[in-house]
């Protein structure tokens, strides 16, 4: 029997020890931990790496720490709108929604795009109507609320600034740098097929349908059993102009580069030069996994059948 592995982040940026109470680590290990065991056991049963990124994704979803489904970012109008995508390494289909509203878990829909809907990316209100023929769970809008995210938009909700989901310390044009709290999962089934899910609420006080990289295959999320599967977070433009997850990859297909090199390359060196703070988590077909960053943290989880087990936050945290 192959190896099989899950990897999951919960976002990345200027997430700073210093800046957490010990109480809020522990939830947010917690919610790491629990979305990390919800994942692995659909491998550990025998299920597809599509089923453990999707169950993943779903527990981080529903979890309002995380800037995904129930906690997401509001809008310049003052709502919530969701962007996700799911991508099938050994079939290389995919399904992607952006702009989407009160779908309580959108990495669902976006897997329903992917097997109903003859198409591969639908976003606003289109998207909207088909979840209603899917019969996917919709919640009324006050069920996305939460006051933390409330509170950080109403802050800059008067300027034209967009910002991650944390607090701001640093300005980069008009995006005020900080913390991308996007989820995604990455897995390596026991037949050896891979598969990335990624889903966020985007950028606070996002205005004009601005759309990230996380629904965007080939850019926050894709899969292929020939190379990888990768999930990314972090500022969502310079991750797009990077084509950041195709690009690894390219890489590894084109250049033979091992998947740690391959993912280094791109967040170390390439989103670097662009400004792209963030990170990306990837998943090769022998169940090698990558987590890498380029900025203070990102919230993170690894387990696999070899007994590898990882939740972390900071920079030097190997806990
Ligand atoms: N990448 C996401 C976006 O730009 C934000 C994040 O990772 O938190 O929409």
């Amino acid at each position: 029997m192959k190896k099989y592995s899950l990897a999951i982040h919960g976002g990345a940026g200027t997430i700073l020890k210093e800046d957490m109470t010990p109480e809020l680590e522990e939830k947010y290990r917690q919610g790491l931990q629990q979305a990390l065991e919800a994942g692995f056991s659909v491998l550990e049963n025998g299920g597809t790496a599509i089923t453990a990124v999707k169950a993943a994704v779903v527990h981080l979803e529903d979890n309002p720490l995380f800037n995904a489904g129930k906690g997401a970012v509001f809008t310049k109008k003052g709502i919530n709108e969701l962007d996700a995508a799911i991508m099938d390494g050994k079939t290389l289909e995919a399904g992607a929604v952006a702009g989407v509203r009160n779908v309580r878990n959108p990495v669902e829909l976006a897997e329903q795009v992917m097997m109903h809907s003859g198409h591969v990316f639908l976003s606003g209100k289109g998207a909207n109507d088909f979840a209603i023929k899917q019969g996917i769970k919709l919640e009324p809008d006050e069920y996305f609320y939460t006051q933390l995210r409330y509170d950080q938009w109403r802050e800059i909700r008067d300027s034209d600034l967009y910002t991650l989901d944390h607090k701001s310390d640093k300005l980069i044009g008009a995006v005020k740098e900080s913390k991308f709290g996007t989820v995604g999962a990455v897995a390596c089934d026991k037949n050896g097929n891979i598969a990335a899910a990624t889903s966020t609420g985007g950028m606070t006080n996002k205005q004009y349908g601005r759309i990230g990289d996380s629904p965007l295959i080939g850019i926050g999320t894709y899969a292929n059993n020939k190379t990888c599967a990768i999930s990314c977070t972090g500022h969502g433009e310079p991750f797009i102009r990077a084509v950041a997850a195709h690009d690894v990859s390219c890489l590894m297909e084109y250049k033979n580069m091992s998947l740690q090199d391959a993912c280094e390359e791109v967040v170390m060196k390439k989103l670097v030069e662009m400004h792209g703070d963030g990170g990306l988590i990837g998943m090769d077909a022998n169940g090698n996994a990558a987590l890498v960053f380029n900025c203070a943290g990102m919230y993170r989880g690894l387990k696999n059948s070899d007994g590898t087990e990882l939740i972390a936050i900071y920079n030097d945290d190997s806990k």
